[in-house]
C-alpha cells in the first residue's frame, strides 16, 4: 500500500472528490459539481442539488449516503488510508441522513453497515477506479467540474464502463 503522506494534499483531495462524483454517476444520483482548492490545500467539495424533501420523495437518500461514503473508500483504495478531515465531514453528513430517515436506533446501525458494504461493492465494480483516476486528473487541471462534465469524463475515459448499473427500484426494494 502507498503511504498517503507521500502524496500532495490536492492530489488526495482530487481523488476523494472524484470518488463522490463517479459514485454519483454510477448510482444515478444527481449532483451539481465537484471542486478542489489550489495546490497545497487538501480541501475540496461535492455539491448536491437535492433538497431533503427530494432525497426522501425520490427515495435516493440511501444512494446519496453511499456516494458520501465513496470519497473515503476511494482514498483508502488508492492511497492506503483515509484520515482526512473531509471524510469526517462526510461521516457527519451520513449520520445526519440516517438519523433523519430512520427512526429506529438499532436499524440505524444496520443501515450504516449496509451503506459501507455497498460503497465498497460499488468501488470494486469494473472500471470504477479507472474512472475515478480520469476524473481526478481533469479535476486537478480545472479545479471545478460540473456533474454533467463528470458524467462525460466517465463515459469518454472508459468506453466500456456501464454507468447506472443500479436502478432505483432494485434499491427501494431493499431495507424500506
Ligand atoms: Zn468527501
Amino acid at each position: 500500500m502507498a503511504d498517503a503522506s507521500a502524496y500532495p494534499p490536492h492530489v488526495i483531495a482530487a481523488h476523494h472528490e472524484a470518488g463522490h462524483g463517479v459514485g454519483a454517476v454510477f448510482l444515478s444520483v444527481p449532483f451539481e459539481s465537484i471542486s478542489i482548492e489550489g495546490e497545497g490545500s487538501g480541501d475540496g467539495s461535492f455539491i448536491t442539488q437535492l433538497t431533503w424533501g427530494e432525497l426522501k420523495s425520490r427515495g435516493v437518500w440511501r444512494y446519496h449516503a453511499v456516494v458520501c461514503e465513496l470519497g473515503g473508500v476511494v482514498e483508502t483504495l488508492i492511497f492506503g488510508e483515509s484520515g482526512r478531515h473531509c471524510s469526517e465531514n462526510d461521516q457527519a453528513i451520513i449520520d445526519h441522513i440516517v438519523s433523519t430517515f430512520i427512526a429506529d436506533k438499532a436499524e440505524r446501525g444496520e443501515v450504516k453497515l449496509w451503506l459501507k458494504e455497498k460503497a465498497i461493492e460499488i468501488a470494486a465494480l469494473p472500471n470504477f477506479i479507472l474512472a475515478v483516476k480520469a476524473v481526478a486528473e481533469e479535476l486537478m487541471r480545472r479545479k471545478f467540474l460540473s456533474g454533467r462534465r463528470v458524467e462525460e469524463v466517465v463515459r469518454q475515459g472508459c468506453p466500456s464502463v456501464d454507468p447506472h448499473p443500479y436502478s432505483g427500484e432494485e434499491f427501494r426494494g431493499h431495507h424500506s
